[in-house]
């Protein structure tokens, strides 16, 4: 009996998915630096267009890909329970 998995969206960051990947503000390649990795998914890291330079960061296997304003925008509304 074939088992139909939904492949809409994978959780954990794979290295495959670079190929895929570009930053959203000029579509350029994107350079992965992994600062955690399991059995070759990124955890924790950051993507850095190698083009305009913006980073973008991994967290629990999730990249961020927002552009970087509308980022800081939503993280504003979250609320940061340090303030500034
Ligand atoms: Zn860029």
């Amino acid at each position: 009996m074939p088992l139909l998995r939904g492949r809409a969206y994978d959780p954990a960051m794979q290295r495959e998915l670079m190929d895929i990947l570009a930053c959203p503000l000029c579509k350029q390649p994107l350079r992965l630096e992994a600062t955690r990795e399991d059995a070759g998914e990124v955890l924790d890291g950051t993507l850095t267009c190698t083009a305009c330079g913006e980073g973008y960061p991994i967290t629990e296997g999730i990249p961020n890909l927002l552009p970087p304003d509308l980022r800081r925008e939503m993280e504003a509304q979250a609320g940061s329970p340090t303030g500034h």
